[in-house]
């Protein structure tokens, strides 16, 4: 039994970071410290409850491979260990405009994902919220992050968010305080809206039947933001909820969980 635990814990020992691809790792810092990984600066950040302290948010990439990398503190080399997270294989059927589009379609689409693109690299230095993190809505997850997805038999992309139930109307709420930077029907995401919180990190809302909030305009926490629907690239109505940070599409719900362990205790 006890060597069973010993185990079970050795990861830990020998890793100062253990994390899967596609999840984010939250660093708390004591001092403004420098980060570095893979080459690149991460942005420290002040701590929203002890403005003495700092921390790092560290996106690892969904297609980043696994192994072993080193975290750089103030060039202090610490060890981090990327596990290839247990994604699963997912069918779906849509209609097939929506796997194979046409040139017009092909035009928009591009047209959105560069607007997208360029938006979800944008770093805001003002952090908007002060309170941790909640979900859209109360619902049962019907599709994980992660999971590779076959559309019509073809293998597409990956789910870049979690999908919740979600009858037609269903009313969702924005996830913190932010800006609005995206509000408008979009070919595979449909009725979009996609929040800045500042600091590199955005929320999305997907498939929505009806949008109740401009671009430009600012969000509260909890703050009505539109209904659920079926529109774009889906199989029927429910919420795709995702989470960029600093670009890249992380899971939104151990995004969620990492970054509200800051108000541990404040909760
Ligand atoms: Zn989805």
């Amino acid at each position: 039994m006890k060597k069973v635990f010993f185990l079970l814990l050795l990861p830990l020992l020998l890793y100062a970071f253990k994390i899967d691809n596609g999840e984010t790792v939250l660093i708390n810092l004591d001092k403004n410290s420098t980060v570095v990984f893979e080459g690149k600066k991460i942005p420290t950040l002040q701590n929203p409850v002890n403005k003495d302290k700092y921390y790092v948010l560290l996106p690892i990439k969904y297609r980043e491979k696994p192994g072993n990398y080193t975290l750089l503190i103030d060039g202090v080399k610490k060890p981090l260990h990327v596990e290839q997270g247990r994604y699963k294989k997912e069918k779906i059927r849509v209609a097939k405009s929506k796997v194979n589009p046409n040139k017009k379609a092909l035009k928009k689409i591009r047209r959105e994902y560069k607007r997208a693109i360029k938006i979800y690299g944008t770093f805001t230095s003002i952090r908007y919220w002060n309170k941790p993190f909640i979900l859209p809505l109360h619902s049962k997850i019907t599709s994980r992050y992660g999971n590779a997805r076959m559309f019509n038999g073809v293998l597409r992309s990956f789910h870049s968010g979690t999908d919740f139930r979600a009858k037609m109307r269903t009313p969702i709420v924005a996830a913190n305080d932010g800006v609005v930077v995206i509000a408008g029907k979009r070919y595979f995401a449909g009725g979009s809206v996609v929040i800045n919180h500042g600091q590199g990190v955005y929320s999305c809302y997907f498939h929505l039947s009806k949008i109740l909030v401009k671009v430009g305009q600012k969000v509260k926490r909890q703050q009505l933001i539109g209904l659920s629907g079926k529109s774009g690239r889906v199989n029927g109505p429910h919420l795709h909820f995702g989470l960029r940070l600093y670009s890249y599409a992380v899971n939104p719900l151990q995004f969620e969980s990492q970054i509200n362990t800051l108000f541990k205790g404040e909760m």
